[in-house]
């Protein structure tokens, strides 16, 4: 099936052209009436990964949440926000992120995810059971409100990654641990989670966006779009298009389409590719985790070729909040800051994500480095020179 994305400028969050843009992109794909019926309790999913001011560019904007919760309430529908951040609770960051301000303005429950539910029916393709909050179980609609941003460990996170959070809390950690050093394996958890989850709507703010260290430590950047789709898969590929990237450099659009799950047969509608591609976006230093070698020669090899989360000592404030979150605590604080163990390193870079100050960062292997500098090329991550 044909599936429809709609990509709309928007250049500004004031909110009168946020709401405007907002209405002209769901328009595009059939209006919210599509979506929402009189009475329906509608969860809305935005990314808040962590407490940072909106300019900031970590989380979906506050007035993308508002514009959704104003089109969802005039169709008749109930709206509640709801997710799980990374770290803290879901009401100090929704409060430093601001959108517990609009969600009391605009009477819309926040609700934190802490009731895992264990599913096993099957529905996804690659686990035989995934958990997932009962609060995302028992909404009757599901908009998903991903922000545009680069991503340490999957390069880029947007729709699908976005449901990621639809996992409380602690239990994050344990997919990590289960999914290990294994981006493909990880991109499985993201993408059965979307397929369980099966969000009506997905709405992807990149008025301004994150590019460089991103999730949570990258550089603001001004994109100037709004994308909408029912196949948050297709909008995805459709971010690719529009950054110039091969659509399966994204790992859960890769993983997804090999198992034939969604199409890469996409109709855009709105404004064209052409005239609204992004030509400067720094993607995050990503290399290949096992580049394709035998799992012993590559368990061997990893600390010379993979990625690895690197300090900066300079910037680190000894929180110690990138240790709480190691799934595999192979992190540890002293008195110089965090020690890495990067033999029990998974690359899941939750650290990096973490990181309030932005003192963690990815670097490349030395042979991809030193690959590059005999070359005179740019490291360029979706690309393994020895694939
Ligand atoms: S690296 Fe970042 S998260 Fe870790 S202790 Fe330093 S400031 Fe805190
Ligand atoms: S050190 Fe960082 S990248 Fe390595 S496992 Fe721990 S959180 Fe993940």
């Amino acid at each position: 099936m044909r599936e429809v994305v709609s990509i709309v400028r928007c250049e500004s969050y004031e909110e009168e052209e946020v709401f405007k843009a907002l209405q002209k992109s769901i328009d595009l794909i059939g209006g919210i009436r599509r979506f929402v019926k009189e009475g329906d309790r509608v969860l809305l999913k935005p990314n808040l990964l962590y407490g940072k001011a909106p300019e900031k560019a970590v989380t979906t904007h506050p007035a993308i949440v508002k514009g959704i919760i104003r089109m969802v309430q005039e169709a008749g529908g109930k709206p509640f926000i709801g997710d799980s951040p990374s770290i803290g609770g879901l009401m100090k960051t929704a409060e430093r992120a601001g959108i517990k301000e609009i969600a009391e303005e605009m009477g819309c429950p926040l609700v934190e995810f802490n009731n895992p539910v264990s599913l096993s029916d099957r529905r996804g393709n690659f686990f035989k059971s995934i958990e997932i909050d009962q609060n995302v179980l028992d909404a009757d609609v599901v908009i998903n409100l991903p922000k545009w941003k680069t991503h340490a460990q999957m390069l880029l996170t947007l729709g699908v990654k976005n449901l990621f959070g639809c996992i409380p809390g602690a239990r994050k950690a344990l997919w990590h641990l289960k999914a290990g050093e294994d981006r493909r394996r990880f991109a499985q958890v993201l993408v059965d989670l979307y397929q369980i989850i099966s969000p009506s709507l997905t709405v992807l703010d990149g008025v301004i966006g994150m590019d460089g260290n991103g999730p949570n430590s990258g550089r603001p950047i001004s994109l100037g779009l709004i994308l909408s789709s029912t196949d948050a898969l297709s909008l995805d590929q459709v971010v690719c298009d529009l950054l110039g990237l091969p659509r399966l450099s994204l790992m859960t659009n890769r993983v997804a389409l090999e198992a034939g799950l969604g199409s890469d047969e996409i109709e855009i509608v709105g404004e064209r590719i052409e005239e609204v591609s992004i030509s400067k976006f720094e993607l995050p230093k990503l290399s290949s985790l096992n580049w394709g070698l035998p799992d012993f020669l590559g368990r061997l090899l990893k600390n010379t070729l993979t990625s690895k989360p690197v300090l900066e000592k300079g910037r680190c404030k000894k929180c110690g909040q990138c240790v709480e979150s190691c799934p595999p605590r192979s992190l540890s604080l002293t008195e110089k800051g965090p020690s890495f163990d990067y033999g029990q390193c998974i690359r899941c870079f939750c650290c990096q994500e973490v990181c309030p100050e932005g003192a963690i960062h990815i670097e490349p292997g030395w042979i991809l480095r030193g690959y590059h500098q005999i070359r005179g090329t740019k490291f360029n991550p979706t690309r393994s020179v020895f694939l």
